[in-house]
């Protein structure tokens, strides 16, 4: 059985309901695809998204602001860690991180660091793990973590796109690491090396759909079903079976969102 680790249920195409999600779902089920994480990226789309998925027992979610979504007049650690722990189906907290290729003025990426320090304090707060996104700002991500230190409650890069370098570190300080469609490109032969490198109890697999849809579906919208393409190429890459990257990555997601019920519902307890 494989997890998708990361995806965005509501946005996989425009309107979605609970007919059609239930049928994004069947087909990931029919491609061994037995868990789904879904992230929050704006605490405004947050109740639409929980309800949205809602009545999907093998669907967790996550609650937290993008980087790229960061306000002036976001919530504090305290009320973040409050409303985390409200809802048993909340596993995870973010993605936060920091994301310097789309947001260039100093002083939003100052803001981007303060809310990624939130995150990780309602992390240690509630000992709940934290999803962070970085793009073009290794030094400054690194830095927070460290600063946070994530040991208790855990971490994962999830989107990994740099090098083997950034990877070592990430993983001296007890990160995961988490594989998306990228891994699946033919330019990405950096990001293999991380990913043939990366030792079996630290890594995950995403689609992060509707975004990074993997080769063979490269330039349509991505489905969580896809996240197979993502952990095929892994064992290529690896020189194991997919059935032994489905096991690490499922027993590593277990490990690291730790809250969240895998393989202990069906798929659909709604009548839909
Ligand atoms: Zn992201
Ligand atoms: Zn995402």
């Amino acid at each position: 059985m494989l997890v998708d680790s990361h995806c965005h249920l509501d946005r996989l195409e425009k309107g979605i309901d609970t007919r059609r999600l239930a049928e994004h779902l069947a087909e990931a089920e029919a491609a061994g695809v037995g868990h789904v994480l879904c992230v929050s990226v704006d605490l405004d789309g947050w109740p639409a998204m929980r309800a949205l998925v809602d009545p999907f027992d093998e669907v967790s979610v996550s609650i937290g602001i993008h980087p790229c979504h960061v306000k002036e007049d976001d919530p504090d650690a305290v009320v973040l860690a409050q409303r985390a722990r409200q809802d048993p189906r909340i596993v995870a907290l973010g993605e936060t991180g920091l994301d310097y290729h789309y947001e260039t003025d100093e002083k939003r990426r100052s803001l981007q660091r303060e809310r990624f320090a939130m995150h990780l304090e309602a992390g240690r707060e509630t000992g709940l793990p934290v999803i962070v996104h970085t793009r073009e700002a290794q030094e400054d991500t690194l830095a927070i973590l460290r600063e946070a230190g994530i040991e208790d409650s855990g971490a994962v890069l999830h989107c990994f796109t740099e090098n083997w370098e950034m990877a070592r570190r990430a993983l001296d300080l007890g990160l995961y690491i988490s594989f998306s469609g990228i891994v699946t490109f033919r330019n990405a032969e950096a990001l293999r090396e991380v990913a043939r490198k990366v030792p079996s109890d630290r890594y995950l697999v995403e689609t992060d759909a509707p975004w990074l849809a993997p080769v063979p579906h490269r330039g349509k919208p991505n489905r969580p079903a896809w996240v197979h393409e993502v952990a095929r190429c892994i064992a290529d890459v690896r020189g194991i079976a997919l059935a032994q990257v489905a096991e690490e990555t499922t027993g590593n997601f277990r490990r690291l969102f730790s809250r969240a019920r895998v393989g202990q519902a069906t798929w659909s307890s709604a009548s839909t």
